[in-house]
């Protein structure tokens, strides 16, 4: 054990950690490319991409470069009043790439942030003409952040969030509209509730830390179809999901053709260098807040907001997403790990294996050991960190198909170990 692990260790606080009984944190002293080192010599792949943000791999030269010249020059500078190249052309360059007349970019410091801002947006967006539409529609199932407002439009019945009901502003939660008949019956549900709603929450096409949960393009088209027939806002939290991880385009909206009025952005934007995060509105919702009264403005501001060091990052990000196959190696992830997790499929005790872009899921049919199997899997060299009843892997874009390989087996082998023992 190092001296700063024995020394700081009864000081810190860990996410989502029991820190009664939780199993001591492994120390990583680097990381490269896909692999993390630790302290005690061994190296991990990491399935993980530390939370989804490590896209192009642990100190891509590029983005490191791009911080070490930043940090020369500015590492940091308020956006209220003074302006920095980086945010400048990181906000033209998002506008760019995404779809519609998405091309107003307001920054934060982290996901939960962005998604704080993008519902003030589309309450203020009411109160600026004269509504007062507080509430959102959002989804069994859903995950938005550990925020107040934010926990309060996650799964209400699930885990971390259920402790503060009552606190948390009250949403209209349901289930994902999944066919032509839930539409209906969601419009009907719509036609009583709209006029308290300002808009609608969702995390396009994979509900991420609710539990890797997939659907299709046509929850989305019908979203935006219930929205514009109720007048409510559509907000897509691309936080997980964006920026490339799906392989067919850089973002769900994309390929799900459905332009939302706000989309969210953070994890893999500054590719896992640095902590930056987007709220995107398209031309209408920015206007909306256009006015002689200075009330009308949006108001919020955190103090790091459009960090330089991290536009910067975030801009070399989005060069390497220009000038690598990052798509393409997503899609051939993709197809390795539907291939290499299938022999799962037929364990005691898996009730699904699935996959969608560079994300593969074995879920079984309880909560997962998870201390078990992470063990197992730190074992054969790779790291991933079970949740609810799922392993998972999310690994970093520019993962070989030695280390896709080396986490499919490590998955399987795990949940093998796990069955055998469990129903033998
Ligand atoms: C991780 C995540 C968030 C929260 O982001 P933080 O940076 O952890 O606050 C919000 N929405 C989605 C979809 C996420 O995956």
């Amino acid at each position: 054990m190092t001296d700063w692990y024995e020394a700081g260790q009864r000081h810190v606080w860990l996410p989502y950690t029991q820190m009664q009984t939780a199993r001591a944190p492994l120390e990583v002293i680097s990381a490269t490319g896909t692999r993390l080192r630790l302290a005690d010599g061994r190296e991990l792949i990491d399935g993980v991409s530390s939370w989804w943000s490590t896209v192009h791999g642990y100190r891509h030269p590029h983005i490191e470069r791009a911080v070490k010249r930043q940090l020369e020059t500015l590492p940091h500078v308020m956006l209220g009043g003074l302006a920095h190249e980086q945010a400048y052309v990181l906000a033209r360059r998002l506008a760019e790439m995404l779809p519609g007349d998405l091309e107003h970019v307001f920054f934060s410091d982290s996901g939960s942030v962005a998604v704080e801002v993008a519902m003030k947006m589309a309450a203020q967006y009411w109160v600026n003409r004269g509504r007062r539409r507080m509430k959102f529609l959002c989804f069994r199932g859903g995950y938005h952040g550990d925020t107040f407002a934010t926990m309060s439009v996650c799964d209400p019945d699930e885990g971390m969030h259920s402790l503060f009901k009552g606190a948390l502003l009250e949403q209209l939660v349901v289930d994902l509209p999944r066919n032509p008949e839930d539409e209906a019956a969601l419009g009907r549900l719509l036609e009583r509730h709209a006029s308290d709603l300002a808009g609608i929450v969702i995390e396009p096409l994979v509900q991420g830390a609710g539990g890797m949960v997939f659907h299709d393009p046509f929850t989305l088209q019908a979203l935006r179809r219930l929205a514009d027939e109720h007048d409510l806002l559509l907000i897509f939290d691309e936080i997980f999901v964006g920026l490339g991880r799906l392989g067919d385009a850089m973002f769900a909206c994309e390929i799900a053709g459905v332009d939302p009025d706000i989309v969210t952005l953070s994890k893999a934007l500054t590719g896992g260098t640095l902590p930056l995060a987007a709220t995107v509105a398209s031309k209408r919702i920015y206007e909306g807040f256009l006015s002689d009264k200075a009330q009308s403005a949006l108001m919020h501001g955190p103090t790091y907001m459009g960090n330089a060091l991290g536009c910067a990052a975030a801009n070399a990000s989005l060069d390497l997403f220009a000038s690598e196959p990052r798509l393409a190696q997503a899609r051939a992830i993709s197809e390795q790990l539907l291939r290499q997790l299938a022999p799962a499929k037929s364990l005691p005790g898996v009730v699904d294996v699935r996959v969608r872009g560079a994300i593969g899921v074995i879920q079984l049919d309880r909560a997962a050991p998870a201390e078990e199997l992470s063990a197992a899997c730190i074992a054969q060299g790779i790291w991933l960190r079970p949740f609810r009843d799922i392993l998972y892997t999310t690994p970093p874009l520019v993962s070989g198909e030695d280390d896709v390989r080396a986490i499919a087996d490590a998955m399987v082998s795990a949940v093998r170990e796990w069955s055998i023992r469990s129903f033998s």
